[in-house]
């Protein structure tokens, strides 16, 4: 018997015109669909008169469900994955799926449409050239802090996803790491109250102490500037003198102390020689 496919079906993120003639399809011809949230799932099929087999697979259940998923899979029955809402295995458990599929050998068909990021970050104004996709910080302190300051001098758009009750914290923890960067707050993307807050981090958080943030956001974050990186590198280099007297004490000789020392600072062996000569009678 062959095998059945896994479709990985994108759905709206807000606005149901935004599902796609091909999920439609897919949704309507599979055996099964497992999803993240099987209540929301059932609106949406309902929306769409779509009745097929309705299975949940999340995050606390994923361990014992995929393999129960794998079996269906392996006896021919073809499959669609959802998530909540938007692109499924992006910040959720999809990704667990796909992987099990790939070692048992079950084919993956994946469906362009909604996702949450993308359309977010294309009409943020950032840069769209690089940007790494952080998806949600977790809520233990100490590792979002580590996460936050993994990041700190990455140069690239930053993109996070955050619940509203949450927002706050975050980003107060991200103006600590960060320091007060630009940012981008994407908020109830497709929906009627559509938001895209252009702002800074510390004047964002002014905002919402006084408007409680609402809905759903995407927050975009402009990377570390690559300038400022460079000088502070540079600034926190000791000086040519500094080092030349460092390794003086360890016995090196002129030539030989201009040449490590012109190595290590980036500068040129005739630039320092020149230091040298200047400084060598205090060596
Ligand atoms: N897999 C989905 C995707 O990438 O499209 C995202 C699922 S994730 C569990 C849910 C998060 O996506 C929300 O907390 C929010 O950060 C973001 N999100 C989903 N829908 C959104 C919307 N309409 N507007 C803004 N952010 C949204």
């Amino acid at each position: 018997m062959n095998y059945g496919k896994l479709y990985l079906c994108p759905t709206p993120i807000g606005n149901l015109k935004d599902m796609t003639f091909r999920t439609l399809e897919v949704l309507k011809s599979v055996d099964l669909v497992a999803a993240e949230d099987t209540r929301n799932t059932l609106k949406l099929l309902n929306h769409f008169e779509i009745s097929v087999p309705l299975t949940s697979y999340y995050e606390h259940n994923k361990a014992q469900k995929g393999g129960v998923l794998m079996e269906k899979l392996k006896s021919g029955q073809n499959i669609a994955l959802v998530s909540d809402a938007g692109m499924p295995a992006i910040s959720d458990p999809g990704e667990d799926l796909v992987k099990l599929c790939i070692e048992e050998g079950v084919e993956i068909v994946p469906l362009p449409g909604p996702s949450a990021f993308t359309t977010a970050l294309v009409a943020s104004g950032m840069p769209t050239g690089r940007f790494s996709f952080e998806g949600f910080l977790t809520t233990n302190k100490r590792s979002r802090k580590e996460h936050l300051e993994e990041v700190k001098n990455d140069t690239r758009t930053l993109i996070f996803y955050e619940a509203p009750h949450k927002l706050m914290y975050t980003l107060s923890d991200m103006l600590e790491v960060f320091g007060d960067r630009e940012i981008v707050l994407a908020r109830e993307l497709t929906k009627k109250f559509e938001e895209f807050y252009r702002t800074t981090l510390s004047a964002a958080i002014e905002h919402y102490k006084e408007t409680p943030p609402k809905g759903e956001f995407v927050l975009i974050i402009k990377g570390a500037d690559k300038q400022a990186l460079e000088e502070e590198r540079k600034a926190a280099l000791p000086t040519p003198e500094e080092l030349l007297k460092e390794y003086s004490a360890l016995g090196l000789r002129s030539k030989e102390l201009a040449a490590r020392v012109a190595t290590e600072l980036g500068l040129s062996k005739r630039e320092v020689y020149d230091t040298y000569l200047k400084i060598k009678d205090t060596l």
